[in-house]
C-alpha cells in the first residue's frame, strides 16, 4: 500500500520547470505514481534511495578473489560509497568467457559488509539461485539480458528482498515498467530501476547508448527511484566522469559503477572500469552538479 506521506516531491530537476501531465489509466497501476508525482523513496538498512542524498553503488564487474573485493570495498567506501556491487553469477555473451565465483564470490561479498559496513547488490540470473542468493545479498539485482524473464522477476520479488531491475538492452520504457509490475505485483513494493543504456546503431565510440531522456521520463510516470550505471551505458571509462554528472543533472537517485583495482587484469568489463583513483575523480567533479540541484553526493 502505497502511504502518501512517505513521498518526497519531484527534487528540483530542470523535469520539473515544466509540469507533465498526470499519469492516468497506466498499465503499470502499482509502478505508477497514481496522479501524484515523486518520488517514494525505497530503504534498505540505513540507505535510501530516492531522497536528498545521491546513492552510490560501486564495485567490480566481477568478484575475482577474496582480496579483489575487499579491496575495491574499503576502496569505494573511502569515496563515499554505501553499496558495494560484483557480480557472482556473471551472465556472459560467450559461454567460454569467465562466468562468476558462485557462492564463493557470495561469501566474499558477505565477508566484505562485515568488514566495511557496505549493503551488497548482486545479480541473481536464474530462479534456480533465488534463494541461495538472497541468502547473501542485501539487493536482488536483475540483469538487463534477464529483465523480461518475468517467472524470474515473480521468483526474487517473492523474496521480499529489494530488487534493482535494469532496464534490457531493448526495451522500450513501457515495457520496463511492466517488467517492474511483475515485481511489485509480489507485495514487494522496494523496486529500483536502473538505466544501463540501450543498443544502438554507432558502436564505434561507446558499447550502449546511456538513454537519459528515461531518467525524467520514469520520474514523470513512476514513483520508483532511479538508478543510472554509466559504466555499462557507455562502455568506456573516460566516458563514465561525464555521463554521471549528466546523470544526476537528469534526476538521477542513485549511481552504479564498476570500479576495480587493476582494470587492464579485470575479468570482465576493464575497458569501462574505473581504478579508484579515478573513482574518487568522478565523484569530486560530479558533486558540485548534485549540490546544484539540492542534493548531496
Ligand atoms: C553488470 O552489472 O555487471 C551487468 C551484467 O549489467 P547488465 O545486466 O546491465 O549488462
Ligand atoms: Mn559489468
Amino acid at each position: 500500500m502505497i502511504d502518501e506521506e512517505r513521498y518526497t516531491p519531484m527534487s528540483a530537476t530542470a523535469a520539473t520547470v515544466v509540469p507533465t501531465a498526470p499519469a492516468a489509466n497506466r498499465p503499470y497501476r502499482l509502478a505508477s505514481h497514481g496522479g501524484q508525482p515523486g518520488t517514494r523513496p525505497v530503504r534498505v538498512g540505513d540507505v535510501v534511495f530516492g531522497g536528498e542524498q545521491i546513492i552510490v553503488i560501486a564495485g567490480p564487474c566481477s568478484v575475482e578473489s577474496r582480496e579483489q573485493v575487499l579491496d575495491v570495498a574499503f576502496a569505494v567506501r573511502a569515496c563515499g560509497a554505501t553499496v558495494l556491487r560484483g557480480g557472482a553469477y556473471k551472465p556472459r555473451t560467450s559461454p567460454y568467457d569467465f562466468q562468476g565465483l558462485g557462492e564463493d564470490g557470495l561469501r566474499y561479498l558477505a565477508e566484505a559488509r562485515e568488514r566495511t559496513g557496505l549493503l551488497i547488490i548482486t545479480e541473481v540470473m536464474d530462479s534456480e539461485d533465488v534463494d541461495l542468493v538472497a541468502e547473501y545479498a542485501d539487493i536482488l539485482q536483475i540483469g538487463s539480458r534477464n529483465m523480461s524473464a518475468f517467472r524470474l522477476l515473480q521468483r526474487a520479488g517473492r523474496t521480499g528482498l529489494p530488487i534493482m531491475l535494469k532496464r534490457g538492452m531493448q526495451a522500450t520504457i513501457r515495457e520496463w515498467l511492466l517488467a517492474a509490475e511483475y515485481i511489485l505485483d509480489t507485495g514487494n513494493d522496494r523496486v529500483l530501476l536502473c538505466e544501463r543504456g540501450i543498443r544502438s546503431f554507432d558502436t564505434e565510440y561507446t558499447r550502449n547508448c546511456l538513454d537519459l531522456n528515461a531518467v525524467p521520463v520514469v520520474k514523470a510516470e513512476s514513483h520508483l527511484p532511479v538508478v543510472v550505471d554509466p559504466s555499462h551505458g557507455t562502455g568506456n571509462a573516460h566516458l563514465v566522469g561525464p555521463m554521471t554528472a549528466a546523470a544526476i543533472a537528469a534526476g538521477a537517485d542513485a549511481l552504479m559503477i564498476e570500479v576495480h583495482p587493476d582494470p587492464t587484469a579485470a575479468l570482465s568489463d576493464g575497458k569501462q572500469s574505473l581504478t579508484p583513483d579515478q573513482f574518487d575523480a568522478v565523484l569530486n567533479l560530479a558533486r558540485p552538479v548534485a549540490a546544484a540541484l539540492g542534493r548531496a553526493l
